[in-house]
């Protein structure tokens, strides 16, 4: 093992593990890396980059090792011929999983004697060593105390969010259910713009303004939702079902794809199916929360 304790390992080198990579180089960490595809390191060995030629030399060289591969199934692909080399180790593991695969991850490190931290992390490749950009982690707080300085050099603001492994997942996926959704709209509205002679440029300026309109209308009805209200008083679900109907029906004289509208105007329509076409918009939380009811 490298006796610095400046020594930090990056498996999986896509954008992200690369980004990260560089970020501990530049902040002069000795840095070892492991990717399936070896020449993805050319960049990094030519920085001062070692390459370690198998995951478990790779594990074998720090104490702390920074796992960021596609998913989880890549996790246990990469670390399986390599449990030889677990024992003492801290797995920063940064790989985008359900909370229950972060859990059984956590529990696999331990049965081989290394520490899982998970993380979330709130930020594009760009956003790496940043002072700005978040990662979210849990697992052994001793773990997240004793490293915080690598972790503060891969995202300038950390948080631990309790012991259990899984909660870095959850609310990372919090997180995500919202980006993929609202850049899927994003899409639908270039899509829509395009199919009018428009382009994303010029819907951006609106566009952007709904964007950061959100944040109140999140804090408004959050409030509400959570004192259980869904008083129709500044909107009703039954106008709500209309206004999704026009956009349906705006995209489909366009010719372009429907599936996202449909989705929407197929959930408010169970809203107003279930009696709530006098309420607040807001009652399809409770129809989200419990599908069957
Ligand atoms: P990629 O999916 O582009 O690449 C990750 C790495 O996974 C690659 O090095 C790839 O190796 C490796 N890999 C995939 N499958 C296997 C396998 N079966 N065996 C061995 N290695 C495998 O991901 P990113 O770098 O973009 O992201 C990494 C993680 O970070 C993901 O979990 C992602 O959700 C998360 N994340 C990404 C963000 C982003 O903007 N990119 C933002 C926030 C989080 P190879 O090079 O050989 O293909």
């Amino acid at each position: 093992m490298n006796s610095a304790q400046n020594a930090v390992t990056v498996i999986g080198l896509g954008p992200m593990g690369r980004a990260m990579a560089e970020v501990l180089l530049d902040r002069g960490y000795a840095v070892t890396v492991w990717n399936r595809t070896a020449s993805r390191a050319d960049g990094l060995v030519a920085r001062g980059a070692t390459l370690a030629q198998s995951p478990a030399d790779a594990v074998a060289a720090s104490e702390v090792v920074v796992i960021s591969l596609t998913d989880y199934a890549a996790v246990d692909a990469v670390l399986e011929p390599a449990t030889q080399a677990l024992d003492g180790r801290v797995l920063l593991n940064l790989t985008s999983a359900t909370p229950e695969e972060a859990r059984a991850g956590a529990r696999w490190a331990a049965d081989h004697g290394a520490v899982q931290l998970t993380g979330g992390v709130n930020a594009s490749p760009a956003g790496i060593g940043q002072s700005d950009s978040y990662t979210f982690y849990s697992g052994p707080r001793e773990a997240f105390d004793r490293h915080r300085p690598v972790l503060e050099a891969l995202t300038g603001r950390v948080g631990h969010q309790g012991e259990d492994p899984g909660l870095a997942a959850l609310h990372y996926q919090i997180g995500m259910v919202m980006f993929w959704t609202s850049m899927l709209s994003f899409w639908q509205a270039i899509a829509l713009a395009r199919a009018n002679g428009l382009t994303a440029a010029d819907i951006l300026p609106s566009a952007a303004e709904t964007a950061s309109s959100l944040a109140e209308t999140f804090a408004f009805y959050a409030e509400r939702i959570d004192a259980g209200a869904h008083v129709g008083d500044v909107d009703r679900l039954a106008m709500g079902l209309a206004s999704a109907e026009h956009v349906l029906g705006t995209n489909a004289e366009a010719g372009v794809d429907t599936a996202l509208p449909a989705a929407v105007v197929a959930l408010f329509r169970r809203g107003v199916d279930a009696g709530h076409g006098a309420d607040s918009f807001s009652a399809l939380v409770e129809l989200m929360a419990k599908p069957g009811k």
